[in-house]
C-alpha cells in the first residue's frame, strides 16, 4: 500500500512502528493484537496486516456491540482481505448471568456490572490470549502518567506474556493523521461525540469538552469506571476524521 500521502513525522512512526512488530514477531514469534476496533486500533491493525502480517488480530464481540463497530469489523476484514478471530462468551455462563440479573442487569449496581464484563469481556479475553508469548497495545505515552515512562516491549505481570506497545510515541494528533491520510475505515460513532466505544448500553456520546471517561458507566462512581482488561486511564477525545468508504 502507498504511504505516499505520509507527512515526515507519520513516515517515521509508521518505520518504527512496524520495526518494532516486526521484531517482536522474530523474537517472539506467536504474537497476537486483541482489536477493540477503537481509533487508535485502525492504525495499528494497519501495521500489523500491511508489516507483521504474521501476528493474529483477534476481537471479543460481547453480544451488546453498536451495529456501527460489526459493521466496522466487516469493513476492516474486506479492505486488508483478512479475517479477524471473533471470540464470543460462553453461552451458558451468559444465560445464567441474564437468569439471575436480567438482561440489562448491569445497570442494577457495580457488582452486576462487573459481573456482565466479567462473562462478556474478561473471561473470553483471557481464553484468547491463553498459551501465547506476547501481545500488542495500543496504549500512548501522553494517555497517563504511567505511561509516559512505557517501555516498547515490556514484561505484563497482569498476564504473563510480553507486552507489545507501537503506538507509544503517537499522539491523538497523529493517530487522526494517519486514519485520513491512508483513508482508514472507522467507526462513524466517532464523529457523533463518542470518545470511545465499547457495548452499546454502556456507552454514550458526551459533549465537546466534557470529560470522556462521563461517556462510560456514567452511572458508576468514576472510579469503578473500568472493565478489567486494561488499568484505568484517562481517555483522550478523538477529533472527527472524515468518513472513509470502503
Ligand atoms: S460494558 Fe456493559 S454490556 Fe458490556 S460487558 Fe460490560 S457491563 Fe456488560
Amino acid at each position: 500500500m502507498s504511504t505516499d500521502s505520509l507527512s515526515d513525522r507519520l513516515h517515521t512512526l509508521q518505520r518504527d512502528s512496524a520495526a518494532l512488530l516486526q521484531r517482536a514477531v522474530a523474537e517472539y514469534g506467536d504474537v497476537i493484537y486483541s482489536t477493540s476496533l477503537g481509533i487508535e486500533a485502525m492504525v495499528l491493525t494497519d501495521l500489523v496486516y500491511t508489516f507483521a502480517p504474521e501476528i493474529e488480530i483477534f476481537t471479543l464481540d460481547t453480544g451488546r456491540l453498536h451495529p456501527e463497530t460489526l459493521d466496522l469489523l466487516d469493513r476492516v476484514e474486506r479492505r486488508y482481505k483478512q479475517r479477524i478471530t471473533v471470540f464470543y462468551p460462553d453461552t451458558r455462563a451468559i444465560e445464567e448471568l441474564v437468569r439471575n440479573n436480567g438482561i440489562n442487569g448491569f445497570y442494577l449496581g457495580l457488582e452486576e456490572r462487573q459481573a456482565c464484563c466479567g462473562v462478556r469481556k474478561v473471561e473470553p479475553f483471557m481464553r484468547a490470549i491463553r498459551g501465547r508469548k506476547a501481545w500488542v497495545t495500543g496504549v500512548r505515552r501522553e494517555q497517563s502518567a504511567e505511561r509516559a515512562q512505557g517501555e516498547a516491549i515490556a514484561w505484563d505481570e497482569r498476564y504473563s506474556m510480553w507486552k507489545i506497545s507501537p503506538l507509544l510515541d503517537w499522539t491523538e494528533k497523529d493517530i487522526s493523521d494517519y486514519v485520513k491520510a491512508k483513508a482508514l475505515p472507522y467507526n462513524p460513532l466517532h464523529d457523533q461525540g463518542f470518545p470511545s466505544i465499547g457495548c452499546a448500553p454502556c456507552t454514550r456520546a458526551v459533549e465537546p469538552g466534557a470529560d470522556p471517561r462521563s461517556g462510560r458507566w456514567w452511572w458508576e462512581n468514576p472510579e469503578s469506571r473500568e472493565c478489567g482488561l486494561q488499568p484505568r486511564t484517562r481517555v483522550i477525545p478523538i477529533k472527527p476524521v472524515k468518513q472513509s468508504v470502503t
